[in-house]
């Protein structure tokens, strides 16, 4: 038993480390009192209970997972990470806060789901965590007022989505009225932007053909029907006059109408998946149903996207980068859509892989600055989700979220090492220059040296602000 475990940290210096933060790069010492950073500075003249040589490495604050599912039924069947497999993967991977979706059941009420996920993560927290609320059923007009009392709750973000017809899509009408609240309850409306109508159509013609192999995932939900209803949301959403983030954009066609509304200065944001960078349709086409571990929506497109979503983070068309883990075993739950890729659970596990794979082909590659990609990764998600800057950044009176990313260090991303109980990863064999090597969740060591070292518990729900207002320091807990 390492004896972190049970003696609270109460000081620590990190010394002569480069700090990256979303507006500077410079080399300082920080010193970690009591869960926040009280002090930053050159050769600080400070004693701590620990010091921790950071030269040569980098200080960036814990990454934010905007977007993951944990413990989410799916299909059927329910995603094979929860709270502690999934929180520890972040862990491992320097994402030390993540805000999950709490699913809204047809004919529940909000406090009925979100008493349902707070159970999930009850006792198994690693990380800290905040809830999305996905909204399916506004046909009570008592949700209406409830929806718009979430927020004094810290739920500050609506979910909509606008596919997965019959299961959790829901009609304009639903959505529109959901943007009206958030206009005035101060929260960000975030949706899942595809036609699901018409990708309904294009499903049933593919399986009347006899098209069930995984690839025909991809082809009924062509890049056009995502463009649409991104447009659809942003032009609804200035109607209704709030604010609008579009999870996981994969294409030109909706990048385009985002990209046009940030010029027009529209309160408009998109993020995109570390997937979408990386994999692409022809994924889905790999033989002996290896293609259904890419089976997720929106699908992986041609490849020539790649460059469209590297330009459009670079150039702020695009704000995050998230990663929508949602992890299903290739053999035992992907499977039960072996005859019918409508039956494949949708997603794919990567909590783990975000820092690595951007850092490793973004900042490597020379497509992003390191600054930007603590933008992309941490800053704007902590910004646009109430969270900054208790987090999201290095600063005196943050939370001592951080991570000592080494440059050099190498790894091989593989499913044999990785620590999600998914049994694939999206990543298989990639290798990358530049790991964390010491994370910390309010200045407790949570992970060091490829060992995890906080215990189950120890992660905390965070009430969100609402958005465009700050996220002020919890006050100091006592010893
Ligand atoms: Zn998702």
């Amino acid at each position: 038993m390492n004896c972190r475990d049970t003696v609270p940290l109460m000081s620590l210096l990190i010394r002569g480390g480069r700090i990256v933060i979303a507006a500077d790069d410079y080399v300082a010492d920080v010193l970690v009192d009591d869960e926040r950073i009280s002090l930053i500075g050159a050769g600080l003249d400070v004693q701590a209970d620990r010091t921790i040589d950071a030269s040569g490495k980098y200080v960036l604050p814990g990454c934010i997972d905007p977007h993951t599912h944990l413990d989410m039924p799916f299909g059927g069947t329910v995603t094979v990470d929860d709270f502690e497999s999934g929180q520890a993967s972040a862990a491992f991977g320097g994402t030390t806060c993540h805000v999950d979706f709490c699913i809204q059941a047809q004919g529940q009420t909000f406090a009925e789901a979100l008493e349902t996920w707070h159970a999930k993560a009850n006792g198994k927290t690693l990380i800290d965590y905040g809830f999305h609320i996905a909204v399916t059923d506004l046909r009570d007009e008592e949700r209406l007022e409830e929806l718009a009392a979430l927020p004094e709750q810290g739920i500050t973000s609506y979910k909509l989505f606008m596919a997965y017809k019959n299961v959790l899509q829901v009609d304009d009408e639903t959505l529109f009225r959901a943007m009206e609240v958030a206009a005035s309850s101060g929260a960000l409306v975030m949706v899942h932007a595809e036609n699901g109508d018409a990708i309904d159509v294009l499903v049933r013609e593919a399986l009347a053909r006899g098209d069930t192999a995984p690839i025909f995932h991809a082809l009924t939900r062509p890049p056009e029907l995502e463009g649409e209803a991104t447009n659809r949301a942003v032009q609804l959403a200035r109607i209704a006059g709030c604010p609008l983030y579009v999870v996981h954009v994969t294409c030109r066609e909706a990048v385009d109408p985002i990209r046009r509304a940030r010029e027009q200065g529209w309160r408009v944001w998109g993020e995109s998946c570390t997937q979408y960078f990386f994999r692409s349709i022809d994924d889905l086409a790999q033989p002996d149903f290896e293609g259904a571990k890419y089976v997720y929506s929106p699908p992986a497109r041609d490849a020539a996207n790649h460059a469209v979503l590297w330009d459009a983070v670079r150039t702020d068309a695009l704000s995050a980068i998230s990663t929508d883990h949602c992890s299903f075993l290739w053999d035992g739950q992907k499977t039960l859509g072996k005859d019918d890729f409508t039956k494949i659970p949708n997603g794919g596990p990567g909590l783990e892989d975000r820092l690595k794979m951007i850092h490793h082909f973004g900042v490597g590659e020379g497509r992003i600055t390191l600054s930007r990609m603590v933008d992309l990764l941490a800053t704007q998600p902590a910004k646009l989700f109430g969270l900054y800057p208790r987090k999201g950044t290095v600063a005196v009176g943050s939370d001592a979220d951080l991570v000592i990313f080494d440059p050099e260090r190498r790894e091989t991303i593989s499913a044999a090492s990785h620590h999600s109980r998914c049994d694939y990863n999206m990543y298989e064999g990639t290798e990358v220059v530049g790991a964390p090597e010491l994370v910390l969740l309010r200045g407790n060591v949570l992970v060091e040296d490829g060992e995890l070292v906080a215990s189950p518990g120890s992660g905390r729900f965070v009430r969100r602000a609402r958005f465009g207002e700050t996220l002020a320091a919890e006050p100091a807990t006592a010893p």
